[in-house]
C-alpha cells in the first residue's frame, strides 16, 4: 500500500501542530513546529484566515497524516464508519484506533506510526499467537499482541519501550514490557484520544 515518503516534521508545520510523526524528537526542542510554528514553504508565514472549507479540509488531513494514511485508505474508514451506527466522527476515530500498527505504536513496541507499521510489514509481531504482517488489522477486545521470540533484542523496539513513560499508554490497552505482549482491554473510547482532534469538521468535509 503507498504511503508518503517525504520529510514529516514539514506536515506538522503545515497543520500548525505536532503530529509526533518522528518519536523522540517530538519531545525535544528540535521539534520543528516549536522552532518554526508557521506554515512551509516561501508564503508560509503570509497566510491568513481560512474559510468554513479550509478549516474542514486541514482538519482532514491533519488526522490523515497523523495515522500516515492517504486519502483512498482514509476515505474507505469513512464510510465504514458511516454505515456504522453511533456518531460518524467518533466511529472513524475508532476504526483509525484500532488499526494494527497504530496499536502497536499506542503499546510502545514503536517510536511513531511510521516505524509501528514497518514492524508489523516485517513480521516481528503476532496476534493471539497467529503471524499478524497486516499494518490495517483492526484489532479487537481481548485480542493479543506480542513480539516474537527473536525480535525482542531489536533495538528499535526494546528503546522504544524504554521511553514509552513520556507518553501514557491509553487504558483500552494494557502492556506486560517484561514479556513483550499487550492486550486489548476494550473498544477505545473518544476520551482516550487526547490529540486535539475536531473529527465533526471531517464528517462535514465529506458529506457535502
Ligand atoms: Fe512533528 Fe515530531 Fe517533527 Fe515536531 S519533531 S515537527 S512533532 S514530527
Amino acid at each position: 500500500m503507498a504511503r508518503y515518503i517525504g520529510p514529516v516534521c514539514r506536515l506538522c508545520r503545515r497543520e500548525g501542530a505536532k503530529l509526533m510523526l518522528k518519536g523522540d524528537r517530538c519531545y525535544t526542542e528540535k521539534c520543528a513546529v516549536e522552532r518554526r510554528a508557521y506554515a512551509p514553504g516561501q508564503h508560509g508565514q503570509r497566510r491568513g484566515k481560512l474559510s468554513d472549507y479550509g478549516q474542514q479540509l486541514r482538519e482532514k488531513q491533519k488526522v490523515k497524516r497523523m495515522y500516515g494514511l492517504l486519502e483512498k485508505q482514509f476515505r474507505k474508514y469513512f464510510e465504514m464508519a458511516d454505515r456504522k451506527k453511533g456518531v460518524t466522527g467518533e466511529v472513524l476515530l475508532q476504526f483509525l484506533e484500532r488499526r494494527l500498527d497504530n496499536a502497536v505504536y499506542r503499546m510502545g513496541f514503536a517510536a511513531n506510526r511510521a516505524e509501528a507499521r514497518q514492524l508489523v510489514r516485517h513480521g516481528h509481531f503476532r496476534l493471539n499467537g497467529h503471524k499478524a504482517n497486516i499494518p490495517s488489522i483492526l484489532v479487537r477486545p481481548g485480542d493479543v499482541v506480542e513480539v516474537i521470540q527473536k525480535s525482542q533484542g531489536i533495538t528499535r523496539i526494546t528503546e522504544a519501550l524504554e521511553s514509552v513513560d513520556r507518553r501514557t499508554i491509553p487504558g483500552w490497552l494494557s502492556v506486560d514490557k517484561g514479556d513483550f505482549r499487550a492486550k486489548v482491554n476494550t473498544l477505545p473510547e473518544r476520551d482516550d484520544i487526547t490529540m486535539a482532534i475536531q473529527e465533526q469538521l471531517i464528517v462535514e468535509l465529506y458529506s457535502k
